[in-house]
């Protein structure tokens, strides 16, 4: 369960309950096992933090807490499969109540927000298909501010997937959890994170940053290795930033300054500005 505590419009700082551990938020998922530097929660197949129940087609035991299996259909499918897999993942989900779980219904607004009010009661809801539809600025606005309203205040919200140049925006609109998926598949394409999307390490002369990964190194030093440790540290910087804007009242600014670097995601943003302002004020009237 999270518990919030302050809110900058539709953000949120809080705090995710799991067990006796208290996980301030907004926090960045690591899905990996062996971590240089600890992560703020990881989700594995085994048993740490979060557990990944895996897929419907291949449950896992429920043991402990965890995201449970999903009908993993995709985002561009006809609407008759998107339906199957609502119907398919709340079934199983009403035998684990307490669980988290997967908000599914691919490209249908009306699917995904059936599916979000079905499971109001959980305290962890993730979205399906994050990376598709941060592709898709309208339909990416569309999705996550729509679950923000229908899921309960006190469900922590996660966007698997996403660039951590896009986690200001999400967390301006009432995401909570990020992960580490782009860390790793950036650096299995020799790509840098930066704050404005990703580089090919690569061509270039100097290394734009001086983290732990890459102080002291040149671009011909930076293996998959250093490359994955760089971009985990990017991703954790740029939760913090996020966790600072929500604390300072200064997310608006930074989620303003990251856009400006894609057409993407200045795109969703104006579309969130200019159709979505009684989300915003809604979100702001409960807020302190
Ligand atoms: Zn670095």
């Amino acid at each position: 369960m999270l518990e919030v505590l302050r809110h900058h419009g539709p953000a949120r700082l809080g705090i995710f309950h799991l067990g006796e551990r208290e996980i301030g938020t907004p926090a960045l998922i690591s899905l990996t096992v062996d971590q240089p530097f600890g992560p703020e929660l990881s989700i594995s197949d085994g048993s740490t933090d979060i557990t990944d129940l895996g897929s419907l087609l291949l449950p896992r035991e429920v043991r402990a807490f965890g995201i449970l299996p999903d009908l993993a259909v995709g985002l561009r499918v006809p609407r008759r499969l998107a339906e199957e897999a609502v119907e398919a993942t709340l079934a199983h989900a009403v035998n684990h109540p307490g669980q988290g779980a997967v908000v599914v219904g691919s490209r249908y607004l009306d699917l995904r927000l059936r599916c979000a009010r079905a499971l109001v009661d959980r305290p962890l809801l993730a979205i399906a298909d994050g990376s598709k539809l941060a592709e898709n600025p309208r339909l990416l606005v569309e999705v996550v501010t729509g679950v923000r309203e229908a899921a309960s205040p006190n469900a922590a919200l996660y966007f698997p997937g996403a660039y951590p140049s896009l986690f200001p925006l999400l967390a301006y609109m009432g995401v909570d959890l990020f992960d580490t998926l782009q860390c790793l598949m950036e650096a299995a394409r020799s790509r840098l994170l930066t704050s404005q999307g990703s580089r090919q390490v690569q061509g270039m002369e100097e290394l734009p940053c001086q983290c732990a990964a890459c102080a002291g190194k040149a671009p011909g030093d930076m293996g998959y290795r250093e490359i994955k440790d760089h971009n985990l540290y990017a991703a954790l910087r740029a939760v913090r930033e996020v966790r600072d804007g929500i604390r300072h009242g200064t997310l608006r600014n930074l989620v303003e300054e990251r856009a400006s670097a894609s057409v993407g995601a200045m795109a969703a943003l104006r579309i969130l500005d200019r159709e979505k302002g009684p989300f915003l004020e809604r979100c702001t009237a409960v807020g302190t």
